[in-house]
């Protein structure tokens, strides 16, 4: 029934986890399916895979701004 809805009134999604400034992970608060932002900037499936590589991403990305932070 909730994916009936979404595939009539698109999904409603909301941030659920800020991997950058460019790269987000999404969830529709209506069926629960997830997109996550790829390299090229489209949003895809968040798969496994792609969870991986956003956890990997932001470890770098918060490391690389604390250091940037320090700095000044
Ligand atoms: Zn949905």
């Amino acid at each position: 029934m909730k994916n009936i809805y979404c595939r009539l009134f698109n999904h409603d999604f909301i941030v659920k986890n800020e991997i950058t400034k460019f790269v987000k992970e999404y969830k529709c608060l209506r069926c629960g399916m997830q997109l996550t932002t790829s390299d090229k900037g489209e949003l895809v499936p968040l798969t496994d895979k792609r969870r991986e590589i956003n956890k990997v991403l932001k470890n770098l990305y918060n490391k690389r701004r604390k250091i940037k932070q320090k700095a000044y």
